[in-house]
Parts: structure tokens; C-alpha cells; sequence
């Protein structure tokens, strides 16, 4: 019989998982339940926060939810991701040991594998919760998992490589996480017939583009910036024009005057570098990206002046030079775009001056257009080189990662938090279909009568946005294409007006009638399922048409940057249909993401952030709460428990109990559902209290369980 689990057994897990046992279930005073559906009074908030708790303080951040992974940041290394502990967690089945990523892991790879199903892993949580690095940790678990031939080993350093790549280029320090992910990125790792890797698929979503020419005060622009002017190659900052002296405007700073001391750029540059060499950048292709980030910095410093008619021109016109010069195009083409604006109008082009503010957002436009292009084309690059070579007659499986933003209430939401609050809409929607469909699908396999859940269905707030022609991406869109003045607060009527007996949608002239609480006369709340939100509507039309003058792509059309030329195409200027909005395109995309999601078997885990000081050993109980409940996790937990509380395969089970009815010990030889049968009546086990399927015993209360393992302590 093994000791409880203390925590100075941690680093000794191997022993745990040896064991072939359910460990954790004895050690329950000590570390909480290893899962919370053996939580006596599963209803509680409170009993699930503090279970959270008593782990976090012995350094157990993970904990299940039957199969759903809940793990809380330990802002620490703790020393259980070593090769040796992914080893352990082969082949055996996730709840006989200790919970873990791993574990999660490995049982959707076995499925892959042996079912021959896709699979998926959702990441959730705030920032900071720690979702980027429970991918690289499932990465990590497959590249030690699977084959060793040279093949297989350059696609998985590939795979690895991909990350701090990708980070340099769509991660930033932010207040709430010095490294943060500024874009949504779904992750396919191929496998071949066998389960070794072979490849890999990337897609980005909504990279937080306006960081490029702005940061909130104690935030950062995306980390290549600082990296690129702390490289110790002067050849190539010369090449470039660069020097960390310079004061650059996107940045707030000059690298010289920075004091981040926290941030290793110097290092980071140096794994960029390989990174790229890894996934095969050719020495042209590395130039062509450095070059479009010195470009942005540079027009970043090109400022306006506006003359008496209000008509703006460039006020340093050697900076304009430098770009034209990195890009190989035209100056005075460059300038002229920068300055003017040129429309088609019924065939004619029409070309009017522009005045300092609209220059300066000209400007902003392309940097943030470049950027944005340039981002994506490096993950479609990725792709490239990821791309299996031989796809094995197509008999290849997928497991998926998904990293993507968690759901944001901040001090003022705007558009982007709107895009990002509607993801998780749409995650969670899939997340309840999914879960229940499974409980659902088991009991129905098992033969055990299935008693209807009720829970909340979030379609309606999923309709509410993004339905055709009534929900507010809709309306939104409708006042971004409509002729003549478009407003922010049109869009705002719009709604008012079109939304004002949906539940879901508060505005002013709803709250005002209906005597709620006051909702500010340029805002809107939408009641999430996590809870409400309040949006100010300031930036919405803006953010939502995405412009960028007809003239500025034209110009970048005839750079000689390897980039700039594949992204921006005469091709784009001649289609005659306006531009997809940036609302609608991610709709789209979201949309396709959910249909990759549902094909396959999914595996769930739920970041949570202890506290806001991104620090060890703070558990900031009205935080946990605060996540616990947008992230869905008692509505989770009661879908979960509203059968049985527990499961497991008769042989498991025997295996376990066996030693506790003389019937059964030290060996049954039969059919090990008899042998439960025996068991059951030995222990005298309720009729009420469990239920036999096909393959499986359910048991209703956690207390029996209990009672059972207690049996092992007399
Ligand atoms: P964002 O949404 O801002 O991208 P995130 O959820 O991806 O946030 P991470 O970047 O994964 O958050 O984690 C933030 C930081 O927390 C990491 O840089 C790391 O310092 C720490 N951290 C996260 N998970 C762990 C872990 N399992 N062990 C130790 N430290 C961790
Ligand atoms: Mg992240």
C-alpha cells in the first residue's frame, strides 16, 4: 500500500506513477481531490476553491474535472516536466497517476493512435494563465514521445523551432504578461500511420496590429523590434540603418535609454536566428523580414507638418528615403502616397491632399498593414516548410493545439475585446456540445439510462453577434458599407434600435427605460455567459473597415521586398468588390476554426492565473473566483456530476479493489464484470449508489469511493 502523496514526494512522481494506482485519492486531506468530481459538495464554489488552493500550496497545479485539465500558473518552475516524467506517463491511463499535461497528452496521442482518431487539445484562460506554455509542453511531450529517424527529428525540431519564432514576431510584454500572445494560433501536429510526426499546419488569428504603432504606458511593441536593435551584428544594423541610439517613436525609446532588464533581447535574437535557419528561411528571405521591421521603424519617425490649407507634408523627407531605399521603391511615389489620397470614383481617380491627422493615420495604416501582412505570411512560410513531404497515401491523423486569447473584461473593452469575448463565445458553445455529447454518447454506449442536463446553451449570444442580418456583426458592417458619413454612433443606434428586447444587449436608451443600472450614452454591454461586458463603441466603425489607401498598396505593390511584393498585389486593387471587414473575416474564420474543432475528439485545459503580480506563491482567492466562473468550470463540474460521479473499466477497477473481497483475492479469473459484481456485494454497495455498464462501473457519490479506499487503511 502506498504512503499518501505529500509534497516532498513531487519530484519522485515516477514512483506515483508506477504505482498503477489512484494515487492521489488517498492523499485528499493533504493535496485536496485529485479530480474535482470527488468533491463531496461539488455545488460549492467555495469547496472548489479551496481544493484549488490546497494543491497550489503543495505545488499541485493540476487538477481534473473528469477529463478536463485545470492547471494554475505557478509562476515557478516546478521540477515535473522533466523527459523522465513524460516516459512515465506512457501507457498508462490518465487517472493512475498524479494529473498532469502529460497525461492529457498521451491519452489523446494512445487514441490517435490507437483509434485512429483526430484529436485536439483546448487551451483556455486569461493572460498570464499560462495557456503558451501548456502548448509548448504538449509539443514537447510528442517530440519525446514519438520516433527517432532523421526525418522524424527535423520535423520535430521544426515543430519546436516554430514557437520562439512565432513568439518574437506576435508576442509582447503587456502589463498582465511579460511575454503575451497577440494573436489566436491553432497548431496541427501531423502524424503518419504509425504515430510518427510528420509535419505540421499553422493558422494565426487577429494579431493585435494597433501594437505596432502604440503601446499602453509599462507595455511593449512586439519583441522583434527590441530584438533586432540589441543584436551585437553591426553589419547588419548598418544595412538597416539602425542604431539603438536612435529615439524610435513606435517604441517610445531608444534601445540605449530602455530599462528592461527583464527581457533577455540580446539572447532572443540569438534563438530567432536559428529558429529561422531551422525552418529553412533562405539568407534572402531573413533580409526581406528585417528589412520590413527597420522599414516600420523608420516610418515610424517620418512626422507631418500641415500648411495653411490644412494640406499635410513630410517633414523628414531622408527618413521617407531610408524606407524607399530598404523597400527599393519610389520616394517621391512613397511621399505623394503618404501625403494624398487617391480615390476611384465611378472610373476616375480622383486624388485630394490629406491633412496631418489623416496622414499620421496613413502612415499608421501601413505600418500596421505591413506588419500584419508580413505576420502572416511568416506562418504560411511555416507551413511551407512544415508540409509533410510524403503524406503516407494520406492516411495521416492530426492532434491539434489551440492557444487562444481567453475571455477580457478590462477597465474599457473596445472592438478588439468584442472579437475576442465572441471567440470565447463560440469556444464555450462548442466546449458544452462537445462535453455533453460525450457524456451523453458514453452512457448510451454503456447501456446506463442518461437523465437530461439542463445547463445554459450560449447559442443566443452567439446569434446575437454574428447572425445575418440581425446580429451586430451585421449591423456593423451595414454602417461601415453604407454611403456617406458612417459613425460609431450610428453603428450604436443601429443596435439600440434593432437589439432592444434581446436579453443579452443593454445600451443606454434600454437601461434608462428599464431603470437598470446606467449604461454611458457611447456604450453597450453584452451579458456574456461569463458575464457582462461593457463596450465602448469609440473605434468600432474605424478598427472594423481596416482602410488602407487605395495608393499606399500600390506603392508597397512595387517594392522589391521578397514580402511586401507577395502580400500586397496590383490584384487586390483590381477587384472591383469592397474589401472583406475585418468584423466579417473573423467571423469566418472562427467559423471554419469550429468546424476543424468539432471533427475531432477534443481534450480540455483550463488555464487559471493565482494572481496579478506574476509571482510564486500568491493565491488570489477573488481572482481564482472571478476565473472559475467565466471559465465555466461549475457548470462544467455539475454536467459532469450529474450522473456518476466516477467511472472506470471493470478490470481497472478490480485491479484496484480486488484485495478487499475474499472472492476476488488474489486473482479473479473470470469475466472482470463478474468479478465487480462480487465486490459490489461484498461491500455492500447501495443499488442506489452505482450502476454497471457494458464495460464500465459507475458510481453515483464520491462517498463511496471513499469509503472503499478507506477500507485499505484498516
Ligand atoms: P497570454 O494570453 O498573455 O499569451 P498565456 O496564458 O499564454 O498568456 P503564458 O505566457 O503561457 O500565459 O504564461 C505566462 C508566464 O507564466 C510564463 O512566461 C511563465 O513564466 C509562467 N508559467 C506559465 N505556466 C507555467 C508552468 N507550468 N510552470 C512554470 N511557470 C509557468
Ligand atoms: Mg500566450
Amino acid at each position: 500500500m502506498q504512503a499518501g502523496h505529500s509534497p516532498g514526494e513531487r519530484v519522485g512522481l515516477a514512483t506515483h506513477v508506477h504505482s498503477g494506482m489512484e494515487s492521489s485519492l488517498q492523499s485528499r486531506d493533504v493535496a485536496g481531490v485529485h479530480d474535482f468530481v470527488l468533491l463531496e459538495n461539488y455545488g460549492s464554489e467555495d469547496a472548489f476553491i479551496n481544493n484549488l488552493q490546497k494543491r497550489f500550496n503543495t505545488d499541485i497545479i493540476y487538477t481534473y474535472i473528469g477529463p478536463v485539465l485545470v492547471s494554475v500558473n505557478p509562476y515557478k518552475n516546478i521540477p515535473i516536466y522533466t523527459d523522465d516524467v513524460i516516459k512515465t506517463y506512457r501507457n498508462i491511463h490518465y487517472f493512475e497517476a498524479i494529473p498532469h499535461i502529460y497525461a492529457v497528452t498521451n491519452t489523446a496521442y494512445q487514441a490517435l493512435k490507437e483509434e485512429n482518431k483526430d484529436q485536439c487539445i483546448l487551451i483556455s484562460g486569461e493572460s498570464g494563465a499560462g495557456k503558451t506554455e501548456a502548448s509548448k509542453k504538449i509539443l514537447q511531450c510528442i517530440a519525446v514521445t514519438t520516433g527517432r529517424t532523421n526525418q522524424v527529428e527535423s520535423v520535430k525540431e521544426k515543430l519546436l523551432q516554430s514557437t520562439p519564432l512565432l513568439e518574437a514576431f506576435g508576442n509582447a510584454k503587456t502589463t498582465r504578461n511579460d511575454n503575451s500572445s497577440r494573436f489566436g494560433k491553432y497548431m496541427d501536429i501531423i502524424f503518419n500511420y504509425i504515430g510518427d510526426t510528420i509535419g505540421g499546419s499553422l493558422l494565426n488569428y487577429l494579431l493585435e496590429k494597433s501594437r505596432v504603432v502604440m503601446q499602453a504606458p509599462g507595455e511593449r511593441n512586439f519583441h522583434i523590434f527590441y530584438q533586432l536593435l540589441s543584436s551585437s551584428d553591426a553589419s547588419l544594423l548598418d544595412s538597416l540603418h539602425l542604431s539603438p541610439n536612435t529615439y524610435y517613436h513606435y517604441l517610445n525609446t531608444s534601445i540605449v535609454s530602455m530599462k528592461d532588464n527583464e527581457i533577455d533581447d540580446i539572447g532572443q535574437f540569438r534563438v530567432v536566428k536559428r529558429a529561422m535557419d531551422v525552418i529553412e528561411l533562405s539568407e534572402q528571405e531573413q533580409t526581406a523580414i528585417f528589412t520590413l521591421v527597420a522599414s516600420i521603424l523608420h516610418l515610424g519617425n517620418v512626422g507631418f507638418s500641415q500648411d495653411e490649407n490644412g494640406n499635410a507634408s513630410i517633414n523628414a523627407p531622408e527618413t521617407i528615403a531610408t524606407v524607399a531605399k530598404l523597400l527599393a521603391c519610389d520616394a517621391a511615389q512613397l511621399t505623394h502616397a503618404l501625403e494624398k489620397k487617391t480615390i476611384i470614383a465611378r472610373g476616375d481617380s480622383v486624388t485630394t491632399p490629406l491633412n496631418k491627422e489623416l496622414a499620421m493615420y496613413a502612415r499608421d495604416a501601413l505600418a500596421k498593414a505591413i506588419y500584419d501582412r508580413m505576420f502572416t505570411w511568416l506562418v504560411q512560410r511555416l507551413n511551407s516548410s512544415l508540409r509533410p513531404v510524403d503524406d503516407e497515401f494520406n492516411r495521416t491523423k492530426v492532434m491539434g493545439i489551440l492557444d487562444i486569447y481567453g475571455f477580457e473584461i478590462f477597465g474599457k473593452n473596445s472592438f478588439e475585446q468584442f472579437c475576442i469575448n465572441y471567440c470565447n463565445e463560440k469556444l464555450q458553445q462548442l466546449f458544452i456540445e462537445l462535453t455533453l455529447k460525450s457524456e451523453q454518447e458514453e452512457y448510451f454506449r454503456e447501456g446506463i439510462e442518461w437523465v437530461p442536463v439542463q445547463y445554459f446553451d450560449n447559442k443566443v449570444i452567439c446569434d446575437l453577434i454574428e447572425e445575418r442580418h440581425k446580429g451586430i456583426i451585421s449591423l456593423l458592417d451595414e454602417e461601415c458599407l453604407r454611403p456617406g458619413d458612417t459613425s460609431d454612433m450610428g453603428f450604436l443606434n443601429k443596435m439600440s434600435i434593432n437589439l432592444v428586447d434581446h436579453k443579452h444587449f443593454v445600451s443606454y436608451s434600454k437601461a434608462e427605460r428599464t431603470m437598470l443600472k446606467q449604461i454611458p450614452r457611447d456604450e453597450f454591454q453584452l451579458v456574456h455567459y461569463a458575464g457582462k461586458v461593457t463596450y465602448s463603441v469609440h473605434g468600432f466603425v474605424d478598427k472594423n473597415n481596416d482602410l488602407l489607401f487605395r495608393n499606399l498598396i500600390e506603392v508597397m505593390a512595387s517594392t522589391k521586398n521578397t514580402i511586401t511584393k507577395a502580400v500586397f498585389t496590383e490584384k487586390e486593387l483590381e477587384s472591383k468588390k469592397r474589401p472583406e471587414t475585418a468584423a466579417s473575416q473573423f467571423k469566418k474564420s472562427l467559423n471554419k476554426l469550429m468546424q476543424i474543432l468539432v471533427t475531432k475528439d477534443p481534450s480540455y485545459v483550463r488555464c487559471i492565473k493565482p494572481n496579478n503580480e506574476q509571482t510564486s506563491g500568491i493565491f488570489d482567492e477573488q481572482l481564482v473566483r472571478h476565473q472559475v466562473q467565466y471559465l465555466g468550470l461549475m457548470e462544467n463540474l455539475r454536467v459532469r456530476r450529474a450522473g456518476f460521479a466516477y467511472r472506470r473499466t471493470y478490470d481497472v477497477f478490480l485491479k484496484r479493489y480486488k484485495s478487499l473481497c475474499p472472492g476476488t483475492w488474489p486473482n479473479f479469473n473470470g469475466d472482470p464484470k463478474d468479478g465487480v459484481a462480487l465486490l459490489t456485494q461484498h461491500l455492500q454497495y447501495n443499488k442506489y449508489e452505482f450502476s454497471m455498464g457494458k464495460t464500465k462501473i459507475f458510481i453515483r457519490y464520491p462517498k463511496t469511493l471513499f469509503m472503499t479506499e478507506d477500507l485499505f487503511q484498516l
